[in-house]
């Protein structure tokens, strides 16, 4: 395996630690990195029919396996400037970009098409490994302003940004994914009923009905909701279904009105996976 960079830093998302990735750990990371175009493929093989997703749904994510969290944009830029605010030197890169593995691995694109964010030791080996499973190599992004304005273009694109953390320990967050509700393929496991696969952020939406224009008029929340947590209520004001709301703030960033914003969310569940000591400041 050749090593572009000699030193690949992993972060403790719980504690905000940053330390040496082991040996183990990184032929762990480059294995699952070589398995994961199957593995998504094998996903979408099972969801396409309904017999095969109704066995899916009843078998249990394997630890091996990673789960994401979702992030508003604001939580998600928070996340680039602690990892960028970090003093590690120069030969041990924060951030790398590809092409979204999913689209790469089903064959199905849709701009953006570059937008699978590698953090840390995962950009340090597929920078260096050129990984790609998928045949893309990667590219370095230099400044936390690059990372941000990304992260800020997905969102206007109606892409739900998630951390992914690998091999359920919570300690080995590897990439920041950009989602979209057609081609993603934890999005797709997750609306066909795999509620581990996506998972509830440290925010959640908090709607003021009062300063709906109404969704006639307006109706931007239901086009931007993937999770389908919006409808039209009482009034044909907008209505939140809170039980299917992940907390990622699309609907906040373009209600016109200012009838949406984003609140912490009290029963936030993955502290020990990503601190809001991170994500929310
Ligand atoms: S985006 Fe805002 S103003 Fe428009 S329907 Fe939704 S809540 Fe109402
Ligand atoms: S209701 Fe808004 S914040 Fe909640 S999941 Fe839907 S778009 Fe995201």
């Amino acid at each position: 395996m050749k090593e572009k960079y000699k030193r690949g830093l992993v972060l403790d998302p719980s504690t905000g630690e940053l330390k040496p990735v082991s040996r183990g750990q990184y032929i762990q990371q480059w294995l699952y990195g070589v398995c994961e175009p199957y593995i998504l493929k094998g996903t979408m093989f099972m969801l396409k029919s309904p017999k095969r997703a109704a066995l899916f749904n009843k078998m249990s994510t394997p630890k091996a396996l990673p789960r994401e969290v979702v992030v508003s944009t604001e939580a998600a830029c928070r996340f680039i400037d602690f990892i960028y605010g970090q003093n590690i030197g120069n030969d041990c890169p924060r951030m790398a970009v590809t092409k979204c593995v999913c689209q790469t691995a089903t064959g199905r694109f849709r701009e953006p098409v570059e937008k699978d964010m590698a953090l840390l030791y995962t950009a340090n080996l597929y920078l260096s490994a050129k990984i790609t499973g998928i045949g893309e190599p990667y590219r370095l992004i230099e400044t936390a302003e690059e990372a941000k304005e990304m992260l800020k273009y997905f969102d206007e694109c109606g892409l739900v940004h998630a951390i992914m953390y690998c091999h359920s320990s919570g300690r080995w967050t590897f990439v920041v994914c950009n989602c979209d509700d057609e081609i993603c393929v934890p999005v797709q496991a997750y609306k066909a009923g795999r509620r581990d696969q996506v998972l509830a952020g440290p925010e959640i939406i908090a709607l003021d009905r009062s300063k709906c224009k109404g969704c006639d008029e307006c109706g931007k929340c239901i086009e931007r909701c993937i999770f389908e947590a919006n409808s039209i209520g009482l009034g044909g004001a907008s209505a939140v279904d809170y039980k299917k709301c992940l907390g990622c703030g699309l609907c906040a960033s373009t209600c016109p009105s200012g009838a949406r914003t984003l609140v912490i969310r009290k029963d936030y569940e993955h502290e020990d996976k990503l601190t809001t000591r991170i994500l929310l400041g």
